[in-house]
């Protein structure tokens, strides 16, 4: 499927009704310190399965890979591997997908970060098995959706695929995501927090359609607005422990936040300006090579949030700034020489359906004036409270 299920001409089909208001999320997610070697044990009590893949990196498959494989084997599951390349493109999917297919496997575990997840997605579709996200990093909101973001082997945008289920099982082991670099962490916050944002604009706009074509439910806002709750109140506490790669209570949550909710929130709940600006950063090179998704989107809410003159601009940037998340071009390594750059970037976002979510005119110039007193209010509170956690994190 290359369009949402309850919209199948787009997200803005003209001559119909008012699509229904739906919510949609993974069978199950398990998250806790250690629960990685319980994989096989969820696995063999949860899913009737005798012979499963576990797809990673060469890297993941030598450390979490191996966990996985020896706790299948404890549970009487013998697993075959493969390994995912480097890019969520069709090339690499449609190569695995042949190789599992002669494997005979009836079970695809995805170990990694957001792309191994997006292509295992892929492949367990094609291949009609049921899907395993074993999450490496909180960097994404990626594991829990029933869709894809499918890349150029270039590693530009190509499409996004929706599938009809979202995946089987979510295995989020804290102690993993505690060693993993603390960037990560915080670029997942700067995901996370447009969640709220994006799903209460689209509930207060009746022409909104969320990720799945429909209408948000209640549900899925009231997941947006405690995954916002949750990452002012222990972003900072949780950064800091990742930082000391020690777990602690304030990671527990944020890595829910980031995971879960941010996931279960943007799908359901719906997208709007964060990510139609956030999916344009991209065409400008140095963005592209030297930024992180999650670190686009902060500054496509900074820029959302300008337009929609919300009364948490200023508390949603300080926030940014304190974790270290991008709030200015300068950030983003858009200085004067590019500036002209971001004509390109929302050129793209203009091309984006859920620009369109935004209850108010949504053009060229005022996209640029959004971005632009995003811009301001961000070197505002860098003036002001400095810039320490951004340095650390990019120098
Ligand atoms: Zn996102």
């Amino acid at each position: 499927m290359n369009q949402p299920l309850f919209s199948p001409q787009g997200v803005y089909a003209q001559g119909e009704g008012a699509p229904p208001r739906v919510i949609s999320a993974p069978q199950r997610y398990i998250q806790g310190a250690g629960v990685l070697k319980s994989t096989g044990h969820y696995v063999k009590s949860l899913l009737k399965v005798s012979r499963p893949a576990i797809f990673a990196s060469r890297r993941g498959l030598s450390t979490q890979g191996l966990e996985v494989e020896m706790s299948l084997k404890a549970n009487g599951i013998n697993s075959v591997t493969a390994q995912f390349g480097s890019e969520c493109s069709l090339s690499e999917i449609d190569s695995h997908t042949e190789t599992l297919r002669e494997a005979g496997i009836d079970c695809l575990i995805a170990i990694g970060g957001g792309k191994v997840a997006d292509t295992g997605k892929c492949i367990a579709h094609r291949l009609e098995i049921p899907v395993v996200v074993v999450p490496t990093l909180a960097a994404t909101d990626a594991p829990c959706s029933a869709l894809s973001v499918v890349y150029t082997p270039q590693g530009t945008t190509d499409h996004v695929q929706f599938f009809p289920q979202n995946p089987e099982m979510i295995v989020v082991d804290t102690d993993v995501i505690a060693a993993a670099g603390e960037r990560y962490l915080v670029a997942g916050m700067g995901d996370a927090m447009a969640t709220w944002y994006e799903a209460d604009t689209c509930l207060h706009n009746p022409m909104a359609r969320n990720s799945l074509g429909a209408l948000p439910t209640l549900a899925s806002v009231a997941i947006g607005e405690i995954c916002a709750r949750t990452l002012f109140e222990f972003g900072e506490a949780a950064a800091e422990s990742v930082r000391a790669k020690q777990n602690s209570l304030a990671l527990d949550k944020v890595v829910e936040a980031n995971t879960l909710l941010s996931g279960l929130g943007f799908e359901s709940g719906g997208l709007a300006l964060a990510h139609a600006i956030a999916g344009g950063y991209p065409e400008i090179k140095i963005v592209h090579d030297n930024y992180l998704h999650g670190e686009m989107v902060a500054m496509g809410v900074m820029a959302q949030l300008a337009m929609q003159n919300s009364p948490d601009r200023e508390r949603v940037a300080r926030f940014f700034a304190r974790v270290g998340l991008p709030i200015h071009l300068n950030q983003l390594s858009i200085s004067a020489p590019n500036r002209d750059d971001v004509d390109k970037v929302i050129k793209l976002a203009l091309s984006r359906p859920i620009a369109k979510n935004m209850p108010m005119p949504v053009t060229h110039a005022t996209v640029k004036e959004a971005i632009l007193s995003g811009d301001k209010l961000g070197l505002a509170v860098t003036n002001e409270i400095g810039d320490d956690a951004y340095r650390r994190l990019h120098d």
